[in-house]
């Protein structure tokens, strides 16, 4: 198998500019949620005066407008909810283990 194949990027308009925004807000709630990791999510931005909690909600409800904007534009394959549901009730497992251990 060759180590260098041939790709191209996406050429539809509407589904490149989806992904650009997808990646724009993934990168913001990256941000937002490193900030909150450094500082604590009860402090807010020493040069604005902006909560933390309230610009991590800003950035959770664009990411959560670009998901849903990407579900209007590009069918995901069925068993997407499914897997979310997994993954929230493997969270919710784990959360029961954190608690028991602190
Ligand atoms: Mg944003």
């Amino acid at each position: 198998m060759a180590d260098i194949t041939l790709w191209l990027p996406e050429n539809d308009l509407i589904r490149r500019q989806v992904l650009n925004k997808l990646t724009e807000e993934s990168g913001e709630l990256l941000q937002i949620v490193g900030r909150c990791l450094a500082q604590g999510i009860d402090k807010a931005d020493p040069k604005s005066g902006k909560p933390n909690i309230d610009a991590l909600a800003d950035e959770i409800a664009d990411m959560m407008a670009a998901v849903a904007w990407l579900r209007e534009v590009i069918t995901l394959p069925p068993g997407t909810d499914a897997r979310t549901n997994r993954k929230l009730s493997g969270f919710h497992e784990w959360q029961g283990l954190l608690e028991a251990a602190q």
